[in-house]
């Protein structure tokens, strides 16, 4: 047997469904908000994330799936969405055709970590970004969608964070007094953290080292710093999240790890999860579209990890699933009968299987327990003189001849299938 890289997973049949919920779900919400599906390749230019992600975070310096592929170009799987959104954003001109560019995507990210609960090395995320709107009410909007899948998927005891790390008005005054509160104590912090004060000395906040965690809640708080603008933004998107009564708390240290946040971030955490606990996070990056070579454009938007979301779902949670209709068919010409209504059922947009193999009634009436059908439909000799199905509701185990003619639309009503033909 060949088994599965590391840190990579099959979703099996059993799990798929509750997939198949979040991601209905988040379709769905997009839709509702307006928000228009883009899908890009897997595979970038390996410069995409160095310059977008930036240079000094985790993901370009220790976590990227990049080679030098045949012709010589250096590539690499993406490990998040947003520069991949952003390229095509600018590569197609997409300021120009759409009035805002409200767009969201699913699919798989890869990064090369250390697998634990929670944390891949491929993973899947549902992205949402928003290109050129500078409005608080888009802060709020994105976080509202956001929150909207978290309380829609009914995952217990969920927390809205906030914070806003200010702007490139304001970033540099912050920064100078994070550098001088720590003084001599950068010294006695991690390596990581002494490389991240000379790249990108917020990203210090965001160190797990036990040892350092004293030192780190001393320093000041970027809601201090902000100018005037990001502090009338930032209360403003506190304003329309307090009218639509959503809850959140402000986490002083949430600057996200990636280089290009600016003013609003944001996360989403679960209480179930163990050390991962952020089931989303996103923020503002005005900067980000210019950087990569296009217009002078805001951004913002979130990435929620679906592993995450699904692991986070509650117990209780019971996936709606499409109830089959079974056809159970006697002899040969009940057989050739059976196989004409389950043509029809399936046209008519019933879910419906069959038994092909087992021949005796009581194996097809096993096998339509086992795919835990609705509805059972016997044809045998005696329903094909009577001209009629046998139709059983499988819940109640109520049985009664029906017309042939009226069968598929009897079944429909009984398995609440609606029509598709
Ligand atoms: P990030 O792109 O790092 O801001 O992550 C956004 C979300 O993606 C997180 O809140 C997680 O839900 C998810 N995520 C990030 N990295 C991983 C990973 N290695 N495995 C599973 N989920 C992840």
């Amino acid at each position: 047997m060949i088994p599965a890289i590391r840190g990579t997973h099959d979703i099996l049949p059993g799990q798929v469904e509750k997939w198949q919920h979040v991601e209905r779900l988040a379709r769905a919400l997009c839709e509702r908000y307006g928000y228009v599906e883009i899908r890009t390749p897997v595979i970038e230019r390996e410069e995409l994330f160095a310059k977008g992600t930036g240079e000094s975070t985790d993901i370009v310096q220790k976590e990227m799936y990049a080679f030098t592929d045949k012709g010589g170009d250096r590539v690499t799987l993406r490990p998040e969405a947003t520069p991949s959104m952003v390229r095509a954003y600018v590569e197609h001109s997409l300021e120009q055709s759409m009035a805002a560019a409200k767009l969201y995507a699913l699919g798989p990210m890869f990064r090369y970590e250390r697998p634990q609960k929670g944390r891949y090395r491929q993973f899947h995320q549902f992205d949402v970004e928003v290109f050129g709107l500078n409005d608080p009410a888009v802060d709020a909007e994105v976080i509202d969608l956001a929150w909207s899948l978290v309380a829609g998927l009914q995952i217990p005891q969920a927390e809205l964070v906030m914070n806003s790390v200010g702007c490139a008005t304001c970033r540099p005054a912050f920064q100078a007094a994070l550098l001088a509160a720590l003084g001599q104590d950068l010294a006695k912090l991690c390596q990581d953290c002494q490389r991240r004060a000379s790249i990108n000395p917020l990203r210090i906040y965001d160190c797990k080292v036990p040892a350092d965690q004293p030192i780190i809640d001393r320093l000041p708080h970027s809601v201090d710093y902000l100018c005037g603008d990001c502090a009338t933004h930032f209360s403003t998107v506190q304003g329309h999240l307090t009218t639509w009564e959503i809850p959140w708390r402000i986490s002083h240290r949430l600057v996200r790890g990636l280089d290009y946040y600016t003013r609003t971030t944001f996360e989403v955490l679960g209480q179930t999860l163990g050390a991962q606990n952020a089931l989303l996070g996103g923020g503002r990056y005005d900067g980000l579209v210019k950087t990569l070579g296009g217009p002078d454009r805001t951004g913002i938007g979130f990435a929620a990890g679906l592993e995450r979301l699904v692991l986070a779902l509650p117990e209780s949670l019971v996936v709606p699933v499409l109830a089959p209709a079974f056809v159970v068919a006697i002899g040969e010409d009940g057989r050739a009968e059976g196989l004409r209504l389950l043509r029809e059922l399936r046209r008519a947009g019933v879910p419906a299987q069959m038994e092909f193999e087992a021949r005796g009634l009581r194996a097809q009436m096993k096998r339509a327990d086992r795919a835990a059908a609705r509805a059972t439909l016997l044809v045998g000799g005696d329903e094909l003189a009577r001209g009629e199905v046998t139709l059983r509701d499988m819940r109640t185990g109520d049985q009664r001849g029906v017309p042939r003619a009226d069968v598929v639309r009897e079944t429909a009503a009984l398995v609440d299938a609606r029509s598709i033909s």
